[in-house]
């Protein structure tokens, strides 16, 4: 199973995918929104990061729950409190177990997302992060059956580039990027960019 030291990894890698992409997705944010999704995130993943150093957590729920109470307290905007909630509710549905099987990685996906949804109320569709983690829930859980926790992950991160590709072509219904209607066509939702971002380094970190 994947255990601390995973759930480490995973932060550690987002952190630096996140500075990596940390322009191109205040670009993303640029063309639909106010332009400071990356710089939002990066400054979230940064505290995370310093966390860190500071002091190891024990469990994957605990490194949950770090990363939960820095974002809501560190990025702000509106993906501030839907990331933390996303690892707020991971965090729970993991409680105080060592190491993650399949079964409960995907519990902790499903329990993210739902977190998302109950704080954002998107469907999918409606060019959210919703349309990244939704896929890659569904493709994770189908992947739990006889796959490794590699597996769970590799397969969830696919479905979400594949979900953050998809929002291209969509009217927002959620979020400032709801304001501009069909101007919303041809591009791409930054929160579903960051959030395959961050599914794909949850895969990498477990190889
Ligand atoms: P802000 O819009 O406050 O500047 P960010 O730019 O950091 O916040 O984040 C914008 C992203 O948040 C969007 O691209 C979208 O994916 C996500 N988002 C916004 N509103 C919602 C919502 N109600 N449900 C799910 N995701 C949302
Ligand atoms: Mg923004
Ligand atoms: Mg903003």
């Amino acid at each position: 199973g994947l255990d601390a030291a995973w759930a480490v990894d995973w932060l550690l890698r987002s952190a630096a995918v996140v500075a990596d992409n940390r322009v191109a997705l205040s670009e993303l944010d640029r063309a639909i929104g106010d332009g400071d999704h990356g710089e939002n995130l990066d400054r979230g993943f940064s505290a995370i990061v310093a966390k860190l150093d500071e002091e190891e957590p024990a469990t994957p729920g605990a490194a949950f729950k770090m990363a939960a109470m820095t974002l809501m307290s560190k990025v702000g905007g509106a993906a501030g409190p839907l990331y933390g909630t996303a690892f707020l509710r991971a965090a729970t549905a993991v409680g105080d177990a060592d190491a993650l099987d399949p079964t409960l990685l995907v519990a902790a996906l499903t329990a993210a997302r739902d977190g998302v949804v109950a704080r954002g109320k998107a469907e999918p569709g409606e060019k959210t992060m919703i349309d990244a983690w939704t896929p890659a829930v569904d493709a994770a859980a189908a992947a739990a059956a006889g796959g490794s926790p590699a597996d769970v992950l590799l397969a969830a991160a696919e479905a979400a580039e594949a979900g953050a590709v998809a929002t291209d072509p969509l009217i927002a219904r959620k979020g400032r990027a709801s304001y501009l209607g069909e101007r919303a066509i041809g591009h791409r939702d930054p929160g579903a960019a960051s959030s395959a971002l961050i599914l794909r380094a949850a895969a990498d970190a477990a190889v």
